[in-house]
């Protein structure tokens, strides 16, 4: 591992002077995300491979940033360094939010969990095996250099929203929770503060697959804020699919949630997918569709061809069209009988 300068800051204040500091410092894009370190446990493995060099690290554990507390609206706003697993846990996360706790859950494992931190989560890098090959290729890791991807090996590469740059997915579970219930990502700088909503905040790749996010190099993640959703919360589910059933990235989930009405007829309708793409995906349009609709295989299947209108795939993961197909539908008819909570299924009378 390449040395590096270590500062551990006690206040947020000193914490983003320091970060500041060092973003006027390094100046690549490709290492704005690395200037400082939560739980450690995506970074600290990206460093030791030497995929990524931070001369400089601001250890930011410190900071008075791990609370989950509830916002004047009926929502929360969950800190950026609340770990993973105590937000999963929370009984305000259970009871509110059970499509973010049943996510959260479905990655890495408990000890994972334990360390890793919300806005580290936010932050986490691809999983693109060429990605962590430093002898290959890529232009995530070495801006010009090439995708190692195309042509390669892709089983758990995108179907949507690539570019002749990069085809890599974004492996985050808890991202596509907070992307179905319109998370808002909170940040500040030396500048000031400001909110980025969720759908924002994750970028495709385009032309500059080495670029993730719209996280300016000297901003801070200091929270996450979520919406009152109480209209979801008695159908909800995330359904993950991967290589085997615990420690494996999704190869395909969903995230989904409804309000039906008394009626029977869906009022909303949130979903979105995680291994598809270079962010989660969500098509509020394919959404619509669901309005007013009864639940069932008439209504859902055309909203699972709009949020998979222009997949394509490239060989190895060709698989993953119909296997989101699949798993949307899947999804939204668990989410019809009830809500996926830390305890199984709860089924909602109607
Ligand atoms: C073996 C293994 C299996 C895994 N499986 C899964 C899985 O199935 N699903 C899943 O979703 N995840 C999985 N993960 C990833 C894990 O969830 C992430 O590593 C973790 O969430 C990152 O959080 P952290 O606090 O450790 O981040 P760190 O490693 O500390 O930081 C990650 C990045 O975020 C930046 N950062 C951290 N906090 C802030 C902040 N507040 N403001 C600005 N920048 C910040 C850092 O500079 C760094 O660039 C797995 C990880 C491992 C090692
Ligand atoms: S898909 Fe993206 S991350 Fe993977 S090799 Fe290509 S440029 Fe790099």
């Amino acid at each position: 591992m390449n040395p590096f300068a270590y500062d551990r800051p006690a206040s947020v204040d000193a914490a983003l002077q320091a970060i500041a500091a060092n973003a006027a410092h390094q100046g690549t894009a490709n290492q704005h995300e690395i200037r400082c370190v939560a739980g450690g446990t995506n970074l600290l493995d990206l460093m030791k491979e030497g995929v990524t060099i931070a001369p400089h690290l601001v250890d930011i554990n410190r900071l008075p940033l791990d609370a989950i507390e509830e916002t004047p609206d009926g929502g929360l706003l969950l800190g950026a360094l609340a770990r993973n697993a105590d937000t999963a846990y929370h009984p305000l996360v259970e009871e509110r939010y059970p499509l973010l706790s049943a996510a959260i859950l479905a990655g890495a494992s408990p000890q994972l969990r334990n360390m890793a931190s919300n806005g580290g989560n936010l932050l986490q890098r691809t999983r693109c095996w060429y990605f962590y090959d430093v002898a290959t290729p890529c232009n995530k890791r070495t801006p010009g250099s090439g995708c190692a991807a195309n042509g390669g090996i892709t089983r758990q590469h995108a179907i949507l929203g690539t570019s002749e740059h990069c085809i890599a997915t974004h492996p985050s579970d808890m991202c596509v929770a907070l992307a179905a219930l319109d998370a808002v990502v909170h940040v500040q700088s030396v500048r000031g503060k400001r909110e980025i909503p969720f759908h924002e905040f994750h970028r495709l790749p385009g032309d500059r697959p080495d670029v993730d996010t719209t996280l300016a190099p000297d901003e801070l993640i200091t929270g996450i804020a979520l919406p009152p959703a109480q209209g979801f919360v008695r159908h909800s589910a995330y359904l993950k699919l991967r290589e085997r059933l615990s420690y494996a990235f999704a190869l395909v989930s969903v995230a989904a949630a409804l309000d039906i009405g008394a009626d029977g007829r869906i009022a909303a309708a949130r979903i979105a997918l995680g291994g598809v793409a270079h962010k989660p995906w969500r098509l509020p349009e394919a959404e619509q569709l669901l309005v007013g609709a009864q639940p069932g295989d008439a209504a859902f299947a055309p909203v699972a061809d709009a949020l998979l209108h222009g997949a394509v795939g490239r060989g190895a993961n060709d698989f993953k069209i119909p296997l989101a197909h699949n798993a949307i539908m899947r999804a939204l008819h668990v989410a019809t009988r009830g809500t996926v909570t830390n305890q199984g299924i709860k089924e909602t009378a109607r």
